[in-house]
């Protein structure tokens, strides 16, 4: 056996050229089934990244007292919604897990004490769209969980201390939807691709504007954003992963936005991508 081999063993995660970080906007969990415009653009993206050696997924759909990270072998597929066919029952997405990787972000992690989960798996917020990029389910997936108890500014930092990773070929995806108001989704107008109401035009706009901007600042103090912020986030869970993405990025780094549309009225499933400029 040749010695870097053998270094292949003993260090799972070996350095790479740095992997880009993407943030998906997954709305309906159809999308996992469905042949959409918006599944299409997750397949375009994932075929202009190298293949990671494993993925960390930051899922709107984990919410927990403190930091997790699933360390199974092998993470069940959580069907974690209600009232939608069979066939989206019948999903299975049984990419294998990473112990390694659970460990290695715990280590990474200075800011609070992360817990090895071995009870979740992987919810619909990753499995509906990584399935997407890797239909095979050959890369290791792991999530961690979105601390309900943190500030948006805690969450930005956390994101940070684990950036390391993406020079060991973990490709950290933060999956979300930047407006997202379930209450106020206008259900006949479903299919009707790019209807947005006003506010929720605005506040994406806003975003968007922030985001390129590289004014961060603003996108983590969400809250004193007024109005259209205010009913484009009712709650943070589907926001907060984008401040997870957003950390990542390098100064020298470039940020490209794909499947930017609205759906139904308030939700974006606006995308985006950070990688070298
Ligand atoms: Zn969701």
């Amino acid at each position: 056996m040749k010695l870097n081999e053998l270094n292949k063993i003993a260090e799972p995660f070996s350095s790479t050229e740095q992997m880009p970080v993407l943030f998906l906007g997954h709305g309906s969990p159809m999308n996992a089934i469905e042949e959409n415009e918006f599944v299409k653009g997750f397949r375009d993206i994932g075929k202009t990244i190298a293949r990671p050696n494993a993925i960390l997924c930051v899922s709107a759909h984990w919410e927990t007292k403190g930091t997790f990270v699933t360390a199974m072998e092998k993470p069940m597929t959580i069907h974690d919604f209600g009232g939608f066919p069979k066939a989206l029952f019948d999903v299975q997405y049984p990419a294998p897990g990473s112990p390694a990787l659970a460990k290695e972000a715990k280590s990474l992690i200075t800011k609070t004490e992360v817990g090895l989960d071995d009870k979740w798996g992987l919810d619909h917020g990753a499995w509906s769209v990584i399935k997407h990029l890797y239909p095979n389910a050959e890369v290791p997936v792991i999530q961690m969980s979105l601390d309900y108890s943190q500030t948006p500014q805690y969450h930005y930092e956390l994101a940070k201390e684990i950036s390391s990773l993406r020079k060991k070929g973990v490709l950290i995806i933060g999956s979300g939807n930047m407006v997202h108001n379930l209450r106020m989704l206008a259900w006949d107008k479903l299919n009707a691709a790019e209807f947005a109401f006003d506010w929720a035009i605005e506040a994406s706009e806003k975003m968007k504007k922030f985001i390129l901007a590289n004014d961060h600042k603003e996108l983590i103090n969400f809250k004193a954003q007024g109005k259209a912020f205010d009913l484009a986030i009712p709650t943070p869970e589907h926001y907060l992963p984008l401040l997870y993405v957003l950390a990542l990025k390098e100064e020298n780094e470039k940020v490209s936005l794909f499947n930017d549309k609205a759906v139904a009225g308030s939700l974006t499933m606006t995308s985006l991508k950070i990688d070298k400029a």
